[in-house]
């Protein structure tokens, strides 16, 4: 399973529809600062169904939503879809492709869609669960979080590990039994 393509259109800084075509191995986007990289990997964050407006760089989430420049004015939806190649069945759907897509709509409308129907946030947060491409996961690592990693605290760095190893899931278990 490797993602393939990216298709965006009012997703941040990207105002146009683009679509960015990704080879299976190492792909490296380069460009001057402010140019939309780090976007990028927002925008597959935010397919991926993340919720958090701080990871995504923002203090709303409709900061998603391309705003504006000096020559183009603001638009009213953002939207992204990602294309995975599917032939290893490591999404565990029956198709060899599949594409993810997220809409958000100034209005605070949003909409997920899974091979182009609609469907819950959950429906894929649950798709990629154990793929190693979850929203929990460390896939997506973000620019300072490896000087995070090593300045942390040994408390902090302990939840990392405790993260990566799959232990966090069951101490998260543990503290709401307890809590009841
Ligand atoms: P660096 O090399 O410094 O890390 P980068 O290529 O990663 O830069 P990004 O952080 O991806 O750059 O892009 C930042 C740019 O995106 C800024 O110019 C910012 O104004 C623009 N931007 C972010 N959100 C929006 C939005 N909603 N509408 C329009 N432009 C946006
Ligand atoms: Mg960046």
């Amino acid at each position: 399973m490797f993602l393939k393509q990216i298709e965006m259109k009012g997703f941040k800084s990207f105002a146009d529809s683009i679509c960015i075509e990704l080879e299976q191995g190492i792909n490296a986007v380069v460009g001057p600062n402010g140019s939309g990289k780090s976007n990028i990997a927002d925008a597959i964050r935010w397919v991926l169904g993340e919720q958090s407006v701080r990871t995504l760089r923002g203090s709303k989430m409709e900061d998603v939503i391309f705003s504006g420049s000096n020559s183009r004015r603001a638009v009213n939806r953002a939207e992204v879809t990602l294309l995975f190649h599917n032939e290893d069945g490591k999404l565990p759907i029956e198709y060899s492709e599949v594409s993810v897509t997220r809409r958000l709509y100034r209005s605070g409308e949003s909409e997920y869609l899974l091979n182009k129907k609609p469907c819950r946030r959950k429906d894929i947060i649950e798709l990629f669960l154990d793929t190693g491409l979850s929203k929990q996961a460390f896939s997506i690592i973000g620019q300072g979080q490896v000087e995070e990693v090593l300045t942390s605290k040994p408390e902090e760095r302990r939840m990392m590990f405790d993260e990566a190893s799959g232990v966090l899931k069951y101490k998260e278990r543990k503290r709401e039994a307890e809590k009841k």
